[in-house]
């Protein structure tokens, strides 16, 4: 036992190691730069769906503005045949409303124009922002691996002495720190603990039903319940 718990602490060592790495500046600023660009590129697909959306509004604008100009040409053909006033009269209530109508048509296309200008600017600076945190972004993950780097020669040597340590250790003491282990459980082992008169796993600190305690006694180990770890006897020696 007292080689795997060697081998456990080694192992804690390295995974200490993968916090440090992956908790550092740079691999938060690459997270950074991937939440900033991921929002640019949806902002962007929202902007395009909006500009095809505007662009049709200004087709269809255009269309009823044509039907309009149309109108007013055959308004003043039936001017220049008009005889009586009050035909005349008519003909040019109806020339007015049509002529108002195109203001008012003229007016939305300018806005529409407007609001084309404004999605295709913002467009524009998210591209160049997914650019710069594209940049931004390369040099952190330089800056990341000089410092996955940096800790090479540490991990080797607790790699060895790792390789070492196994060898030394009951195989199936191993394979049972290791089946553990696959479910990304660490640390493995744990001491059992008395508290409030209960003798409880030393990590989640749940019960040991009595039953079990003979278990533990007899065998020196058992699985905890709850939280999958494997409870030594803490043997007061
Ligand atoms: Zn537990």
């Amino acid at each position: 036992m007292k080689k795997i718990l060697e081998y456990q602490r080694i192992e804690g060592e390295l995974i200490n190691i993968d916090k440090k790495i992956n908790q550092s500046n740079s691999m938060k600023a690459i997270a950074q730069f991937n939440d900033s660009s991921n929002t640019a590129k949806n902002e962007m697909k929202e902007l395009d769906k909006k500009a095809g959306e505007l662009v049709n509004a200004f087709h269809k604008l255009e269309d009823i503005m044509q039907k309009n100009i149309n109108n007013i040409r055959n308004l003043e053909k039936q001017k220049v045949e008009a005889s009586d006033k009050e035909q005349m009269k008519k003909l040019y209530e109806n020339i007015k409303t049509v002529n108002d109508n195109l203001n008012i048509i003229e007016k939305r296309l300018s806005d529409i124009n407007k609001n084309i200008d404004l999605v295709l600017k913002k467009f524009q600076k998210n591209k160049a922002l997914i650019a710069n945190a594209k940049d931004k972004k390369v040099k952190a993950q330089n800056d990341l691996e000089e410092y996955k780097k940096s800790f090479d020669e540490q991990k080797n040597k607790l790699q060895k002495e790792l390789e070492k340590l196994q060898k030394e250790i009951t195989p199936n003491v191993f394979e049972l720190y290791q089946r553990v282990r696959k479910e990304n459980i660490y640390p493995v082992f744990v001491k059992a603990l008395q508290e409030d008169n209960q003798t409880r796993c030393g990590k989640c600190k749940s019960i040991i039903p009595v039953a079990r305690i003979d278990k533990l006694k007899n065998q020196g180990y058992i699985e905890c319940e709850e939280c999958r770890r494997i409870i030594l006897l803490d043997k007061k020696d």
